[in-house]
């Protein structure tokens, strides 16, 4: 069995048929999975300015870049193992260089009160054997953590929830619009208006504490009844709910208060976004917009968004990340003005526009490690097929040497 990095549930019982080198089959992924372990469309080469290369060139000068730059900033890994995270967290404090992921943009903000214990949390494995509420919020996870209600939550069997879905687990979707996950939840969509989250938080929360709830009130106290007689409630908490709350968390540990028997769970995407904000939370107390100075400073104008914004570094290095595509245009403009380097296995917009490209092993493939389930699980990752890519450690650790 191998696991899937193809999303943050890192699914371990993945079957691979390898003929002559190369996978033949994949058995139990999903389709997302099976794209992500069959590789890419397009490899990633060597590259200096748009000129093909070999490695250690590439290495050389990327070290010579960060070097020589007054204000470096590293981004990405949220996909690459944790073995990797560590090599550029140290990277970073070498080079008192900022350091940031796309947490910074998603589900940093609730990761965090995880870490810090603000909110009641539990296993995969815990939902699965004895969850018997399940509220999908503002996460479609059908379509980006595919295997989750199949594997840990609505559907399967567990220990104490012997009858699965058909009679001993209700799931509820409360969204912006009828997703495919909601499409599941049948009778138990709830529909908010666009950034509503907070206004229907607070009509739970009147409802929860016995006053009239002033938002769609049939519907509100129908939920919270349902809320309050569970006996091990899940929050699968997705970006739509991060996105539309912010930084108001006060508002969630108020719910979290009046629903004792509920647990939240960051919903994740990319594969080990969690061990990056675990390895960086360990290291300096924060998840992520950390900047190192000899010292650790966390501040929000050290989000990636900011820092591009402002036009405040003038070289970066992305790893496992695709900022030109991922992030809006008016803040990506920087990067035309600026040395990039990229680390990934596969060709990315942002490789095309990068003064050095340096391809990687596919992690959970070509390359071993460890990476953390969206729970906070460490799972291991083994090396699948022989092939000559170096893993993102072994670029991180080489460029350690050479800076
Ligand atoms: S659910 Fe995620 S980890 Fe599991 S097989 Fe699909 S992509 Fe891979």
């Amino acid at each position: 069995m191998v696991t899937c990095t193809g999303c943050a549930l890192l699914c371990d019982d993945i079957e691979i048929v390898v003929e002559n080198g190369r996978i033949k089959e994949i058995r139990n992924a999903c389709r997302r999975g099976t794209s992500r372990m069959k590789g890419c469309v397009n490899r990633l080469i060597p590259s200096i300015y748009q000129k093909p290369s070999d490695i250690d060139s590439a290495i050389r000068k990327a070290a010579e870049i960060l070097k020589s730059a007054k204000s470096p900033m590293l981004f990405g890994f949220s996909n690459s193992t944790c073995e990797a995270q560590v090599r550029g967290i140290g990277l970073a404090r070498k080079l008192n260089a900022m350091i940031d992921d796309t947490s910074s943009f998603c589900q940093g903000m609730l990761i965090e009160k995880v870490l810090q214990k603000k909110f009641r949390t539990c296993s995969l494995e815990d939902a699965r054997n004895r969850a018997d509420v399940l509220i999908y919020w503002g996460s479609d996870a059908q379509d980006s953590q595919p295997r989750h209600l199949s594997r840990f939550s609505y559907f399967p069997r567990g220990e104490s929830r012997q009858r699965g879905y058909e009679e001993d687990r209700i799931a509820i979707a409360i969204d912006v619009r009828e997703s495919n996950t909601a499409k599941i939840c049948k009778g138990h969509f709830y529909r908010i208006p666009l950034k509503g989250d907070r206004e229907f938080i607070l009509a739970l929360i009147d409802a929860l504490s016995g006053k009239v709830p002033s938002y769609d009130t049939k519907k509100i106290l129908e939920l919270a009844g349902i809320l309050k007689k569970a006996e091990f409630g899940m929050v699968f908490a997705g970006i739509g709910l991060t996105y539309s709350i912010k930084e108001d968390t006060g508002v969630l540990l108020t719910l979290g208060d009046l629903l004792p028997n509920f647990h939240i769970m960051p919903m994740v995407g990319h594969y080990n976004m969690r061990g990056f904000n675990e390895s960086l939370f360990r290291e300096t107390g924060f998840v992520n917009r950390v900047k190192f100075n000899g010292n650790v400073i966390h501040e929000d104008k050290y989000s990636i968004l900011e820092i591009l914004k402002e036009k405040r570094t003038d070289a970066l290095l992305v790893i496992g990340a695709d900022p030109l595509l991922s992030l809006p245009g008016t803040v990506v403009k920087h990067l035309s003005a600026i040395p990039v380097i990229c680390i990934d296995p596969c060709t990315t917009l942002t490789s095309k526009i990068a003064a050095v490209t340096i391809p990687c092993a596919v992690s959970g493939v070509e390359s071993d490690g460890t990476a953390v389930r969206m729970d906070g699980e460490v799972i291991k990752l083994s090396k699948v097929v022989e092939n000559n890519y170096a893993s993102d450690e072994i670029i991180l650790n080489r460029l350690m040497e050479a800076v």
